[in-house]
């Protein structure tokens, strides 16, 4: 059987390794079929796939896509990471991406703001330096290390319990597309659009399955399975909701490297007999 792993992440956003690093880690790791999908950004891409063919991996163009989706009854609006793979048109994705970008550079010097407010420190220059001076590829990721290595935090986690997470003080809402227009962007760019790990928002039952059902009627393509830590019942939830919905299934480990070592290269979940693969569709 094929390894397939459709969502990983290089140091182009907020991974560890390079494109050409993480291909040779793919390749130790005897994957067949990888999907590179750094936030917001598909700049690796090119370099991904050169590394890619020296291994005889098929690379799939990708990209992770920070959008936004809200309940009608409440005025509150949720983030939601939709994947975007296989686009046989990306040149048509270029605006949409810079845009997003523009959107990250803006949020994380607001983000340091706070912070130089709330621990005295001023990281956003040694922030710039890890992006190598870009900031429209700042993560939370990057702030959440910068606090690490200052002593802010002793984990990682714990910058985002208690700073960055949605609710704490450093928090600024990523004001991305919404589901429909971020699937649309895609869609124009001959991909499919997949929601990213369903079961990683922080929402109730009622609200991941709400998001399913939109996300669906959004007319995006599939579903990722959610991964073996989750309890059965809430796979068998995300299962249930893929088949009402007729989605088709993605899989990938969402790896970023040693600073996520829960995440590994090539672990994910195994679809269900009847589910059908997204990579089916790859041309
Ligand atoms: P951003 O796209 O800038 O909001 O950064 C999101 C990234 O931060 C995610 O892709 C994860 O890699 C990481 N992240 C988000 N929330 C958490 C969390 N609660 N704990 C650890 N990492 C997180
Ligand atoms: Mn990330
Ligand atoms: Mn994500
Ligand atoms: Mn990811």
């Amino acid at each position: 059987m094929q390894v397939i792993d459709l969502h990983t992440h290089s140091n182009i956003s907020d991974g560890t390794l390079s494109p050409e690093a993480l291909l040779a880690l793919a390749a130790e790791r005897n994957i067949d079929v990888l999907a590179l999908t750094d936030h917001d950004s598909m700049q690796g891409i090119q370099r991904a796939k050169q590394a890619a063919e020296q291994y005889g991996i098929s690379l799939i163009s990708g990209v992770e896509i920070s959008s936004q989706w809200s309940r009608p009854a409440t005025k509150k609006s949720y983030s939601v990471h939709i994947v975007a793979l296989n686009m046989q048109n990306p040149e048509s994705l270029e605006y949409v991406l810079e845009q997003q970008q523009q959107i990250r550079a803006e949020r994380a010097q607001l983000i340091c703001e706070k912070l130089q407010q709330l621990v005295k420190i001023d990281l956003y220059p040694e922030i710039l330096l890890e992006v190598e001076q870009q900031p429209d590829r700042i993560t939370r990721s990057h702030i959440a290390k910068a606090l690490l290595k200052n002593g802010v935090v002793s984990r990682l986690q714990q910058a985002f319990d208690r700073f960055l997470k949605e609710g704490k003080p450093a928090y600024v809402k990523f004001d991305g597309l919404s589901i429909q227009d971020t699937v649309q962007a895609i869609h124009e760019a001959q991909g499919f659009a997949v929601l990213a790990h369903p079961t990683r928002y922080d929402l109730s039952a009622t609200n991941t399955r709400y998001l399913i059902d939109l996300f669906a009627q959004s007319a995006g393509d599939a579903v990722e399975l959610a991964p073996e830590i989750d309890s059965l019942s809430t796979r068998q939830m995300v299962d249930r909701m893929i088949a009402q919905n007729n989605l088709k299934v993605s899989i990938g480990s969402d790896f970023h490297g040693e600073h996520m070592p829960w995440l590994k290269l090539g672990q994910a979940p195994r679809p269900r007999p009847e589910q059908v693969g997204i990579w089916e569709d790859f041309r």
